[in-house]
This record gives C-alpha cells, structure tokens and sequence, in this order.
C-alpha cells in the first residue's frame, strides 16, 4: 500500500503552530494549561477539515480521531502536543502533524483502508508541570496508579488532580481509557530524536529499536562534618570525596555496558568552605536497551558506591526514586520502519535505540510498536533552539507514511497479530 504523505503541508502546520502556540520564546502548550486547551483547539479545527472524521476525548484526556476502514482491529497513529516551557518546534509536534498527514492521504485517497486508522494526542507526555511524564499513555496502557499521582504539586502548589479535573478530567476514572487500545494492531509514532547519534553518523532519519529502560535511585553518603583547618586528611570521613569517586566509577560502568550512567547533581551538607562534607547527596540516572545488562549496571554502579564509601571511612545507603523497564519495540515494524527510512533515501542504517522515553514506551508494552527518529541539528531538544534540517524531516515523514502503508498492508494480509492489552 502506498501511503504518500504531504510533507509541504506537514511543514505548514507545524510552522503554523509554532506561530501560534510558540514563538521565539519556544512552545507555550504546558499540559493542563489554558495554553495546552487552545492549541489542542487550533488541532482541533485541522481534524475537522478532513471529511468522515470522527473525534473525541478519552477518560485520561487523550484526544482520539478516527478514520473508518474495513476490516477487524485497529492501527493507531499519533504522538503528544503538550511541551516543556519554552520549549522546540518539533518535539511530539512532528509526530502528531505527521500523523494528521497521515489521514489526510488516506482520506484523500478516497478507499477504505483495510482497517480502522485511528490517531491520538497523547494526553500530558512531557510531564513538565508535575514532573510525572506519559500521563495520558501510561492511563491508557494501565500501568497509571492515581495515588501515586493524585498529590503531586505543580510551582504554584496545585495538586495534579485538580488541575485534571480543571480540564474535565477524572483522574479515579482514568484507567478506563484502557478500553480505547483493545482490538490495536499497531502503534507508529514519529519523533525527533534530541540527541546527537544520527548527527554523529550522518544520518537524517533511522527506525528505532526500542526505548531505554531507566532506573533512578538518590544515594546518601554519610561521613563526619569537621574543621577544614584542623582536621588532617588521614583523619577525614569526607562524603564529598566518596560521592565524586563514585560518579567516576559509575562514568565507567556506562561505558563498559554501552548504556548511560548519569550523576546529575550532588548536594553537600553544610556546604560551607572551611567544612567537610559530613553528608553528600547524589542523583543516579542509568539507562540501557536490555533489562538484564540494566540490571548488571546497577549493581555495579551500587557497588562502585560501597566502594567508595569504605574508602573514604563513610557509610551509604539507596533509595530507588523511578524505574521503568525497557521497551523493545515489534522486529516486524522495525523491519518496515527501516526499509521505509531506505525507501525515503535516509539509508539503510541499524535501528537505533532511544534513551529518552516516549509514549511508545508505554504504548509498546501492549501493543506492537514502532518509532521513527529525524536527525537532530542542534542535537538538543527541551530548548526553543531545537531544530532540524528540512531534508531530514522530508526524509523522516516520507518514511513514516511508507510505514504505515506497510503495516496496513501486512495487517491486511494477516500478517500481524492483535494487541497484548
Ligand atoms: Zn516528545
């Protein structure tokens, strides 16, 4: 099946949207924000442009199109408007207009497609109010607990589930937005990748294998706050000097494992200038493709921290903060995410992993999955300075819509079992 998607217009609308919902400043559609509701309005007013069009919204939120087709189950497509304050053009944008290029063609094309297309914005993806990402997939794939989320605290001390509420969303009730992925075939997202992998490579556009399992943990060393005049180095229990030696160790094990391992912050206590640290606080991010070698990582970076402590006369302990386990996405779509990238003249390169999460993170544990990535450049995204180049976005939406031909056509043909959900 031919799917030929409209890359002019693609372009148009995410340029339109910027002008509208962003600017130079960046992006001003914060989840759950007066901002978020207009421009979900402005997408709103696109989808009804297109004739034989359905559309309405979920129990956690999520905004569902539908596109009627033939047979039994469903493909879905989409991706997230929500952004970070002052956040790029393009992240969860790219996706969510591609998507809409999508149905247009199939729309326009004037056949039934051999079954249901439907298309979601997902509800809240970024998580930048209230620090909870992939709110409305997570609801959907049922791994959303409400209590976990219910009290969560926005800057300004509003908990999360009224500024939910405020947007007519019941968040007890949210898990009943699970229903809407009974029957799903596939799921096809397209995304920038915000990260420089395809920029070092030189290349514009690549299928992706899967989403990175990611474990957090906060870890305390504890030593003894003392004078920094008086108190020779042998005779020290400097927590600060653990924690670092740690961080270089775990620098290691990131590298050993081809994974990431991040100390993002260390808080000293007192934190004076003339104190031993006598308690140093660190924050661990470790990722990695497959959970067993995830699992390795973690003990090691652990036992890098035991380590450290013993040598510096300190004690430590580990609280686990955040976990989510790996996602790899379906071999069959991979295939066709990776012969559609070649077919678009993006080259026939090995899929790469995503180290950030998305909701084919959470999509992908229920549902076969696959993502496409458009090469970064800068390779930063978070940032109103996030770009990339025309001839890779081209590329990356041409490829996603041969992806979609491709996986109706193989649902056509029966080639692709239901969803696990
Ligand atoms: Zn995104």
């Amino acid at each position: 099946m031919n799917l030929v998607v409209d890359a002019d217009r693609v372009l148009a609308d995410l340029r339109e949207l910027h002008e509208r919902h962003g600017g130079p400043d960046g992006a001003r559609r914060l989840a759950w924000s007066e901002d978020w509701l207009a421009a979900r309005a402005w997408f709103a007013s696109k989808l009804a442009e297109i004739e034989g069009f359905t559309f309405d919204r979920d129990e956690a939120g999520n905004v569902w199109a539908e596109l009627p087709g033939d047979g039994e189950g469903f493909v879905i497509v989409g991706s997230h408007i929500d952004a970070v304050p002052s956040g790029g053009w393009l992240d969860g944008c790219l996706g969510l207009m591609a998507a809409l290029g999508v149905l247009r063609a199939l729309a326009a094309s004037g056949e039934r497609p051999p079954v249901t297309v439907r298309l979601v914005d997902w509800a809240d993806e970024e998580g930048a109010r209230f620090g909870r990402s992939l709110l409305g997939s997570s609801a959907a794939a049922g791994t959303l607990d409400p209590d976990d989320v219910r009290d969560l605290l926005d800057a300004k001390g509003t908990r999360l589930q009224d500024a939910l509420a405020a947007c007519h969303v019941d968040l007890d009730n949210a898990g009943a937005a699970t229903s809407r992925l009974a029957g799903a075939l596939a799921y096809l997202e397209l995304h920038i990748e915000q990260g420089p992998v395809l920029l070092d490579a030189g290349r514009l556009a690549s299928a992706v294998s899967g989403t990175f399992g990611d474990e957090r943990y906060l870890i305390t060393f504890k030593g003894q706050s003392a004078h920094a005049g008086s108190t020779p180095m042998r005779l020290r229990r400097d927590s600060l000097a653990a924690a670092a030696t740690a961080a270089l160790e775990i620098r290691e094990v990131g590298i050993r494992h081809g994974g990431v391992c991040t100390v993002g912050a260390m808080t000293a206590d007192p934190g004076v200038i003339t104190a031993v640290a006598g308690s140093t606080e660190m924050m661990l991010d470790l990722r990695h493709l497959d959970a067993d070698t995830l699992a390795t990582m973690l003990e090691e970076n652990l036992e890098a921290c035991r380590a450290a402590a013993e040598k510096f006369d300190c004690e430590v302990s580990h609280r686990r903060v955040f976990g989510a386990t790996p996602t790899p996405f379906h071999p069959k779509l991979v295939q066709f995410a990776r012969e559609a990238v070649d077919a678009a003249g993006g080259g026939d390169g090995d899929p790469i992993p995503s180290g950030p999460l998305h909701d084919a993170t959470e999509i992908g544990r229920v549902v076969p999955t696959v993502m496409i990535f458009a090469q970064s450049d800068p390779p930063l995204s978070h940032t109103a300075i996030e770009d990339s180049p025309e001839q890779a976005l081209r590329i990356a939406i041409e490829a996603y819509g041969r992806t979609v031909g491709a996986t109706l056509a193989a649902v056509a043909a029966g080639e692709l079992e239901e969803a696990r959900a």
